[in-house]
């Protein structure tokens, strides 16, 4: 298959790495000077795009793919399809898929999660929102470049199911390291609690595989002081990416709201940018109940 891949950063460049591995001629774009083995790089998104099968975008977010969409759409081959797999809001990912389908390509919304580990090792998991034709299309490329797919629904569909897992996600991972902290406190020693909660009805993926506090379950970014795995930063991303559909949809999400907010406050006020999301447990750790 003929495959333009635009954005090829931390995730895009794995990933077009393991298409081109699998016999798949790659041709490539990024505002930035990129080199991958075997791929070909265009001099703009539109020339990786023109005769390409399937378009796959991997950028930094909805504004940045619709200026991407409105350059590449055009020049795209009618029955071609548009493979969107970065993170973004509903309604650019909706937005995009209908300017695609109005100009006869085919469009999938495809979030993953998995993380740069999960893209350079081929297990992402795709979560897709889109026509059956169009994920017809997309399946076996993400057979390629991860180990489940799931077809959640229409066109938007995969990014609200990326944001409501990550929400549960971050609302988790702070439950997880405040309980922690509070352990500390009562005395309560580390393995302990890893030994009681990772086997009884507080358990969860944060404790039981990502554990936050270093020495203590499976190994995990506290195990090495805390450099990402999954940033602070993306968590925050999406984070606001799910309080915005929340308020676009009028749902109440008070949890997902405060998590927003404490991870807000990690990274723009605490120095927690760039540290894994765990290293809430290291913040909760020199915080007290009259902390600000
Ligand atoms: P990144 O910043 O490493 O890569 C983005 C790439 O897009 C960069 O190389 C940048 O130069 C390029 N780019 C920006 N604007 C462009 C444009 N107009 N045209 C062409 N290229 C352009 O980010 P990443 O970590 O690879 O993440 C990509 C997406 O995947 C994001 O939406 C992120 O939320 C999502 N994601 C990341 C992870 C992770 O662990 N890094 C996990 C799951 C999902």
């Amino acid at each position: 298959m003929k495959i333009g891949f635009i954005g090829l950063g931390n995730m895009g460049a794995p990933m077009a790495a393991n298409l081109i591995a699998a016999g798949h001629e790659v041709t490539g774009f990024d505002m930035a000077d990129v080199s991958i083995e075997g791929l070909t790089m265009a001099k703009t998104g539109a020339a990786a795009a023109n005769e390409a099968d399937v378009v796959v975008t991997m950028l930094p977010n909805g504004a940045i793919l619709r200026a991407v969409a409105a350059e590449i759409i055009p020049s795209m081959q009618a029955g071609a399809t548009l493979i969107d797999c970065s993170t973004v809001d509903v309604e650019s990912a909706r937005d995009v898929a209908q300017q695609a389908r109005d100009a006869g390509l085919l469009a999938v919304d495809a979030p993953v999660s998995g993380g740069i580990g999960g893209a350079a090792a081929g297990t992402l998991t795709f979560m897709a929102g889109g026509s059956d034709a169009a994920f017809a299309v997309a399946e076996p490329l993400f057979d390629i470049m991860g180990q489940k797919a799931v077809h959640c629904g229409e066109s938007g569909a995969g990014q609200a199911a990326k944001i409501c897992n990550n929400m549960i996600l971050g609302v988790t991972m702070i439950a997880t390291c405040e309980a922690f902290a509070l352990a500390d406190k009562l005395g309560l020693d580390r393995q302990k609690m890893f030994d009681v909660v990772s086997t009884s009805s507080g358990y969860s993926w944060t404790m039981n595989a990502y554990c936050p506090a270093p020495g203590v379950g499976p190994q995990s970014p506290a195990d090495n002081d805390y450099q990402p795995g999954f940033a602070s930063d993306l968590m925050l991303k999406d984070l606001r990416l799910s309080q915005q559909a929340a308020e676009a949809a009028d749902a109440d999400t008070p949890m997902g709201a405060h998590a927003m907010a404490l991870y807000q406050q990690f990274v723009e006020i605490e120095n927690g940018a760039g540290t894994d999301f765990s290293a809430m447990l290291p913040r909760f750790e020199t915080r007290t109940r009259s902390s600000e």
